[in-house]
């Protein structure tokens, strides 16, 4: 290996709910810059981590940029996304010479006045380092792909899990193949194939549904010699954007008839399993009967619908108030956002009793605030670390109150939070799986830490803004006919 070889690495990453309310700015990105990135991401199970883990047993120098990633909410604005942008270029800049460009991107990331917020950023970055450098990326398993990203670009590596698991192993595949480029061991071309099919995200799990086949099938292809890498790309719905869309991008290793050839035959499996991506949800009175009714625990209600995984606000209240109508008791909700109730949490004080409306204060679309009264049992700042997915970065979900009302434990915190990892009930002093009922604000993720654990998953029919019932959103950009809106 040549010592002198050095690759620069960068992560913005985002998965932007146009129909959000909630402006994102920089700030929400947690950015850090430069050799601090080597602090917060170094031994974590991201893309990043993985980056440096290869880069650095290679003994490739590694030009750290920008790492920045945010909750999914609304576009961010565009001065900040600007902004990310030209730190990667000045970083790439400042140190001479770089060799190749590592990018950990979502894929689904829209600015203001930037719906190809991706396709941009890697456009700008191919012009700046020309055609020979190889740049090379890693997106989430929920992109929107599109030809100006895939043309800018000499590999791709989606996730090959939802729960995205395996963050950390496509971050050493992408940082592998980045090396086998630079030494001329292998020569990616990619090849993309857009379908006009936009399936809401409810089904996109690699362990069942239609995920399974396709994954299967990519598998297969890449048992193939040439085929480097082959990923399936579910695509975000909730984006009002001209590139929305399911994909599949092939890369293979010089061949470009082939990667045209299997990424549109993997298409038109897709294309054939589209239906399987529909699933029907319970309305939220049977789920809540069905919940409390049941012998043993934890029932786990899945609030799909107001997930800030997705970008919808986390502060929905319609499950609660259905909870609440009902006796029960030893129920869990993780997490309602609420920043004005962990003030007077806080005010109130541990073992202090708190009546309040709380909830349904970001938009009109999760529920009307609901009144309560109960006692706050515990605050924090609600930092910990990640134990199930992207292991060992560090969470911030602002401070953090628990209110006990009518035998729920409900989780208040002042930042939006999908709690995916059930370290967000340990941190506050909940033992999860001790629950009867669990209410979780999430679509999907939760499934890697708690299915395990629960004896039934229910997924809600409750309001928001990641419902998976497409017709309550009004699109105006996206491209039609597209199914699931269209009847192809
Ligand atoms: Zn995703």
């Amino acid at each position: 290996m040549v010592l002198t070889l050095r690759v620069a690495i960068a992560r913005i990453s985002h998965e932007t709910n146009t129909f959000s309310t909630v402006k994102t700015a920089l700030d929400d990105y947690n950015p850090c810059y430069g050799e601090d990135i080597f602090q917060v991401y170094g031994g974590t199970r991201t893309e990043v981590g993985g980056f440096i883990d290869v880069l650095r047993a290679k003994d490739v120098g590694i030009v750290p940029t920008i790492a920045a990633s945010a909750t999914p909410s609304g576009p961010i604005n565009r001065r900040d996304f600007e902004f990310m942008m030209e730190t990667i270029v000045k970083g790439i800049h400042g140190t001479g010479k770089v060799d190749g460009v590592l990018l950990s991107l979502h894929g689904a990331m829209v600015a203001e006045g930037i719906p190809e917020a991706e396709g941009t950023l890697l456009q700008k970055v191919r012009q700046l380092v020309g055609s020979s450098i190889p740049v090379i990326c890693t997106l989430d398993l929920h992109a929107m792909v599109s030809e100006i990203m895939t043309e800018n670009v000499n590999a791709v590596f989606g996730f090959e899990t939802n729960p995205h698991i395996d963050q950390y192993e496509r971050g050493v595949e992408a940082a592998g193949m980045m090396v086998s480029t630079l030494t001329g061991t292998a020569h990616p071309v990619v090849a993309l194939k857009k379908l006009p099919m936009m399936p809401p995200t409810i089904n996109m799990r690699t362990t069942e549904g239609p995920m399974v086949q396709l994954f299967n099938e990519a598998r297969e292809m890449e048992s193939r010699e040439e085929v480097i890498n082959v990923s399936v790309f579910g695509g975000f719905p909730y984006a009002d954007v001209e590139r929305v869309g399911s994909s599949v991008v092939v890369v293979t290793d010089g061949d470009m008839e082939l990667a045209k050839q299997l990424s549109t035959d993997l298409g038109g499996v897709l294309w054939s399993l589209r239906k399987e991506f529909l699933k029907d949800l319970v309305s939220v009175e049977n789920a809540v009967d069905r919940a409390v009714r049941a012998a043993e625990g934890p029932i786990i209600l899945a609030d799909v619908a107001d997930n800030p995984g997705g970008g919808a606000p986390g502060d929905g209240t319609v499950i609660l108030r259905a909870l609440l109508e009902k006796d029960v008791e030893n129920v869990g909700l993780a997490a309602i956002k609420d920043p004005e109730a962990v003030e007077r949490a806080i005010e109130t004080g541990v073992r202090g009793t708190l009546r309040m409306k709380i909830g349904g204060k970001t938009d009109k679309l999760h529920g009307e605030p609901v009144e309560v009264c109960g006692q706050v049992r515990t605050i924090t700042d609600g930092r910990f670390i990640h134990k199930a997915m992207r292991r060992g970065l560090t969470a911030n979900v602002g401070r953090t109150a628990v209110l006990e009302v009518k035998g729920i434990e409900i989780i208040l915190t002042e930042k939006s939070h999908a709690p995916n990892d059930p370290e967000i009930f340990r941190r506050n002093g909940i033992e999860p799986f001790d629950k009867t009922i669990l209410v979780l604000k999430s679509r999907g993720h939760f499934r890697a830490a708690y299915e395990p654990f629960s004896k039934e998953v229910i997924e809600v029919d409750a309001p928001g803004l990641t419902s998976p019932n497409l017709t309550l959103f009004e699109y105006q950009r996206i491209p039609r006919p597209i199914w699931p809106l269209d009847d192809l």
